[in-house]
């Protein structure tokens, strides 16, 4: 199965890549590899190894149950056993560490809401530094098409979008350091510091969360066992070519698992989508709901669930439920998407005394005003500035941020105008 990107910016080095990925099907470890590479538009081919032999020849392991799989290489000849993503990272040359002592702005999260934050600081001439925790793009990134996002009549994939977005921000000046994750903060008056899961620390002037949200899970026991083999979260657009025309079963009734469907169509001969509520007329586009309808390969359960899931070392079967008459059927599949929507990462606000709503979303500007006026801890004779929250200076955009509208444009847009506030802070306070 192979992929074509052509994208020779992608390489810290300037040259093109072509990374070959040999593994099991089922491989959790596999498929974290593939969805980084395929968020970040880098070229790469998967070889599914189906036997002992086939892993022998091609993967030089002793077979399929060999824990160095999978093997990746690289066209310089570099070979890694079963790498991490960052071990992937700093081959590519993306890992870096932070170039400052100090930035003038630092943004948590590279979706659209951090990457248009990033274009429009550093292109006002802010020092700029941007933490994501994978790859670039967010949920767009794994978005197989958007079609609603202004001057792209044709739709354009997320991963795509990203990549371009990346290329625009790092072109103006912003340091964008991938695989790292921010996991607590401190703030004072004009400074803040963003401590990183591996221990590195980022010191800037103000600072924007722009986290977006993480995909909401079934709930189910095996749910996490199965993760990356057979259950995966979002349309799962680097997984699509494998399907090999196999029963697809997406579960939510959104406009990610519309697009979905739609996308896994080209690839598979069925497709079902699970919808809990007893119509799709409030959660997706229109547009979406006419394609559907018009796509005779696929399927639409409203009012159903799924309620189990099956299988050995890779899914294999799922149990559905009808909710209007309760009665359950099992499904073969090994081939399970869930767009269930997100919820917030924001316990790390909360230690520090940030407001946030009881979803988690970030409370921002006016919002913050309740029955008894400002936060207590707001100390500044000014109000805080539209998507401020009650700590000056740090400033929330996109998903995360409470009342955002859930959508690629509104997060370009926040990130923009949040760059615009920022400023403000910086010279009035
Ligand atoms: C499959 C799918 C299809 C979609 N299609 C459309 C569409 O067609 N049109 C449309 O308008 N909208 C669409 N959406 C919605 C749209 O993608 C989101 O509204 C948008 O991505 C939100 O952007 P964001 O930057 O606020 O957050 P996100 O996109 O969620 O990005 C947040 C980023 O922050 C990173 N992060 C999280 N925590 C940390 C941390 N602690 N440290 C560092 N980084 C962190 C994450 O890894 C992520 O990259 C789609 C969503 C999905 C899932």
């Amino acid at each position: 199965m192979s992929e074509q990107h052509n994208n020779p910016e992608k390489t810290g080095d300037g040259a093109d890549v072509a990374i070959m990925l040999l593994g099991r099907r089922g491989s959790p470890a596999a498929y974290a590899i593939r969805d980084f590479l395929h968020r970040s538009d880098v070229p790469y081919r998967w070889v599914e190894l189906t036997s002992d032999e086939e892993a022998r020849a091609k993967a030089q392991v002793s077979g399929l149950a060999d824990p160095r799989l999978p093997v990746c290489l690289f066209p310089d000849g570099t070979r890694f056993e079963n790498p991490t993503v960052r071990q992937i990272t700093e081959k590519l040359g993306w890992f870096r560490n932070p170039s400052r002592s100090e930035y003038d702005l630092a943004i948590y999260g590279a979706g659209p809401a951090g990457l248009s934050a990033a274009v429009y600081g550093a292109s006002d001439g802010l020092k700029t530094v941007v933490v994501e925790r994978s790859a670039v793009g967010g949920q767009a990134g794994a978005s197989p098409k958007i079609e609603n996002y202004l001057g792209f009549p044709g739709g354009i994939s997320g991963a795509d979008l990203a990549e371009r977005a990346r290329q625009q921000a790092v072109r103006f000046g912003a340091e964008i350091l991938l695989n790292r994750e921010g996991v607590r903060g401190e703030f004072m008056p004009g400074k803040g510091i963003g401590y990183l899961a591996d221990g590195a620390k980022i010191v800037a002037r103000a600072s924007v969360c722009a986290t977006g949200v993480e995909y909401r899970r079934l709930g189910l026991p095996n749910e996490e066992r199965f993760f990356g083999a057979g259950v995966y979260y979002g349309a799962g657009a680097s997984e699509a070519m494998l399907c090999g025309r196999q029963h697809v079963f997406i579960v939510g009734g959104g406009n990610s698992a519309g697009q979905a469907a739609l996308h896994f169509c080209r690839y598979t001969d069925k497709v079902t989508l699970v919808v809990r509520e007893d119509s799709l007329q409030h959660s997706m586009s229109e547009y979406l709901i006419e394609r559907l309808r018009a796509t005779p390969q696929v399927e639409i359960l409203l009012n159903t669930e799924v309620v189990a899931l099956h299988g050995d070392e890779i899914l294999r079967g799922i149990t559905l439920r009808d909710n209007r008459t309760g009665a359950e059927w099992y499904a073969e599949t090994s081939w399970l998407f869930l767009c269930l929507g997100g919820v917030p990462h924001t316990q790390w606000a909360e230690e520090v005394g940030i407001q946030r709503d009881s979803g988690g979303y970030l409370i921002t500007g006016v919002d913050l005003k309740g029955d008894n006026g400002w936060p207590a801890n707001w100390t500044l004779n000014r109000e805080p500035y539209p998507m401020e929250t009650n700590l000056p200076g740090v400033f929330a955009a996109g998903d995360v941020r409470h009342g955002s509208i859930k959508r690629f444009a509104s997060a370009v847009g926040e990130g923009a105008m949040a760059v615009a506030y920022i400023h403000r802070y910086l010279t009035r306070g």
